[in-house]
């Protein structure tokens, strides 16, 4: 057993911009009635606080079915973050300059210490913001942030303001492509996973 949960990512917004969107956002959901206005503890990320859901709340799911469990609340993250799927190992990363694909596990689903080792401390560097974190491709030598890379399920994603349901059945491709476009039709992604 485990806490479901899926986080949908800003990739565009930055340090600036990321409080006035997600409270843009919020706003949103709790007009339409998905979430409650009011913060209360059904979280189990950050201060444990956060929204419960709100009547309408199935409009931004496939299915329908009342939830249940006490952890069922929307916590808005803002602030430089690497957010990440929660339990297992990611299977490969993607250079944002070259699209080679990395592969960071083996036959076995056993991480491959060398394949990490380009990216070894480089999530930490960027979150800190100390370095950008910045990541030489073992394929074309290139040299990028962390935060550019993509990862296989999109397993990481590093930004400044996410957005993540607890507990919540699969969110709909209609209503986070709508949370995209409320965010001046900024990239997101989704991260679904679990502690
Ligand atoms: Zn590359």
């Amino acid at each position: 057993m485990g806490d479901y949960f899926q986080t949908v990512v800003d990739l565009d917004a930055t340090e600036r911009d990321a409080q006035e969107l997600g409270a843009r956002v919020l706003d949103w959901l709790i007009a339409e009635g998905i979430v409650a206005a009011e913060r209360t503890d059904c979280v189990l990320g950050g201060d444990g606080y956060g929204h419960a859901p709100g009547p309408h709340f199935a409009k931004a799911v496939d299915d329908p079915d009342p939830v249940d469990l006490w952890s069922n609340g929307l916590h808005v993250q803002t602030g430089r973050t690497v957010f990440d799927s929660g339990q297992g190992d990611v299977g490969a990363a993607v250079c944002p300059l070259c699209r080679a694909e990395i592969r960071l596990v083996d036959e076995v689903w056993e991480p491959i210490e060398s394949a990490w080792e380009p990216f070894e401390g480089r999530f930490h560097d960027w979150a800190e913001g100390g370095g950008e974190g910045i990541v030489h491709c073992p394929s074309c030598l290139g040299a990028c942030g962390i935060d550019r890379w993509s990862w296989e399920d999109d397993y990481y994603a590093c930004g400044h303001l996410g957005f993540t349901f607890w507990g919540w059945a699969e969110l709909t491709s209609g209503f986070t492509r709508e949370i995209g476009r409320r965010l001046g039709g900024h990239r997101i992604v989704v991260l679904a996973g679990k502690l």
